[in-house]
């Protein structure tokens, strides 16, 4: 994969700070692809391939999927077309060593950082329900109109299994210890930007517009 001109933008902070809720509508606003390596590696495991084999008990565990197999998922999907205009990232990277890989294959021009007291995020994490096509309700703040139905497609919903309470102080522990150590990379080359993730997804997207 060679540099281009594309546009990279990368989400980054702690599980459940509003990543994928952001990334939904960047994409929706700027029409460039949203490449989320946690619903990539879900597809995996759903559609039973190899790699989702592998990845589904790091997963299940509340843990990181070992990064020779997240890399490639990722280096995969940077060369699909419809990432050729731009590309939203959501989840990757995760480790200092994803984040050489990202940094040799491409540049990006903005890091947001998505900044959730820890306090908030069980609440939003353990309250969170999908459904299979990838629409995300939370019990409290945004349920379905029918309960425990996506109002898109009337598939019913379900709750992510490494969405549980066990599994929510491991994935705190794992972004503590792996992943903010990687936005100092970016801070120094001038592009991070801290956006508080506090509010409602409208009102946390009108500060993210406000800094790209
Ligand atoms: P997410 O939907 O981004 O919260 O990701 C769900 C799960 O997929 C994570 O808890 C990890 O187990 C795995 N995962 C997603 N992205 C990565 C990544 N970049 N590196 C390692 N594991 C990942």
């Amino acid at each position: 994969m060679a540099q281009s001109s594309r546009t990279g933008i990368m989400l980054i902070g702690a599980p459940g700070s509003g990543k994928g809720t952001q990334a939904k509508k960047l994409k929706e606003s700027l029409g460039y692809a949203h490449v989320s390596t946690g619903d990539l590696l879900r597809a995996a495991v759903k559609q039973g391939t190899e790699l989702g084999k592998q990845a589904k008990s790091f997963m299940d565990a509340g843990g990181l999927v070992p990064d020779e197999l997240v890399i490639g998922l990722l280096e995969e999907a940077l060369t699909k077309p419809e990432t050729q205009q731009g590309f939203i990232l959501d989840g990757f990277p995760r480790t200092a060593v994803q984040a050489e890989a990202l940094d040799a294959k491409v540049s990006l021009d903005k890091v947001i950082y998505m900044k959730v007291p820890f306090e908030l995020i069980e609440e939003r994490i353990t309250g969170r329900r999908m459904s299979k096509s990838g629409h995300v309700y939370h019990v409290k703040y945004n349920p379905p109109e029918t309960e425990g139905v996506c109002d898109v497609t009337g598939e019913e919903l379900y709750q992510r299994s490494d969405d549980t309470p066990e599994k929510v102080q491991e994935r705190l522990d794992k972004f503590v210890a792996e992943t903010q150590p990687v936005v100092p990379r970016y801070q120094a080359k001038g592009i991070v930007v801290e956006v508080d993730g506090v509010g409602t997804p409208d009102e946390v997207f009108v500060r993210i517009n406000a800094v790209l």
